[in-house]
């Protein structure tokens, strides 16, 4: 027994238990059945996630697939993350969180200059982070799709007007997947600081599997 309270509630072995550092990109391979529990040891830092089939990464993450399919633009506990190809790659087992979004996008070079100034150029950005991690496995620029924000709070306005607000997630707050095939899981722990996704101040999270 444990009383670390981010392993509560897993069943089955720990497998892996890992501390992304603020700022740094991750990929892990999780397998079908494994449980995926990411911790967001701090509070308010938002994770962007991609998901590939390890059988072949051309078989991806969809965010139209899977808005499309649940009706609705929100990920909580129960919504099954979808394929391009339409087929059930995770499912959101639990969440401590009310939502997650999938349509805000990742943070690039390119986007904070827009958006923040030409200063923020030399940024750090979620893309980077995404590439980073891609290239170890021969993905590139052509392999990036529309991602999760996990912990992110994109609220969508009565006109369709999206925000980036402050964030919803609180110190210890977990999301669990479930994978529903072999996976290749790409994280960015988003560096970003000029939105409060991170409340400006990016911190580590927490990544543990549970076979
Ligand atoms: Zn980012």
């Amino acid at each position: 027994m444990t009383d670390d309270p981010a392993l509560s509630g897993l069943s089955g072995s720990i497998v892996h238990d890992e501390i992304v550092p603020a700022r740094a990109p991750w990929l892990h391979h999780v397998a079908a059945g494994q449980t995926l529990r990411i911790v967001d040891v701090e509070g308010n830092q938002a994770v962007d996630f991609l998901i590939y089939s390890a059988a072949d990464d051309a078989e991806r993450y969809s965010a139209q697939d899977t808005v499309a399919a649940k009706g609705n633009l929100f990920l909580k506990t129960g919504s099954v993350l979808l394929s391009n190809e339409g087929r059930p790659m995770m499912t959101i087992t639990g969440s401590a969180v009310e939502y997650h979004d999938t349509i805000g996008g990742a943070c690039s070079c390119e986007s904070n200059t827009l958006r923040y100034g030409h200063h923020t150029r030399h940024q750090h950005a979620c893309v980077d982070n995404f590439l980073e991690a891609n290239l170890t496995q021969g993905r590139g620029k052509r392999d990036m799709v529309s991602n999760i924000n996990f912990f992110m709070n994109v609220p969508v306005e009565d006109d369709g007007t999206l925000g980036i607000v402050d964030g919803i997630s609180a110190p210890g707050l977990t999301v669990d997947l479930r994978a529903e095939m072999d996976v290749i899981v790409v994280v960015s722990n988003c560096p970003q600081i000029n939105n409060p996704c991170n409340a400006f101040n990016p911190t580590p999270v927490r990544m543990i599997v549970a076979a």
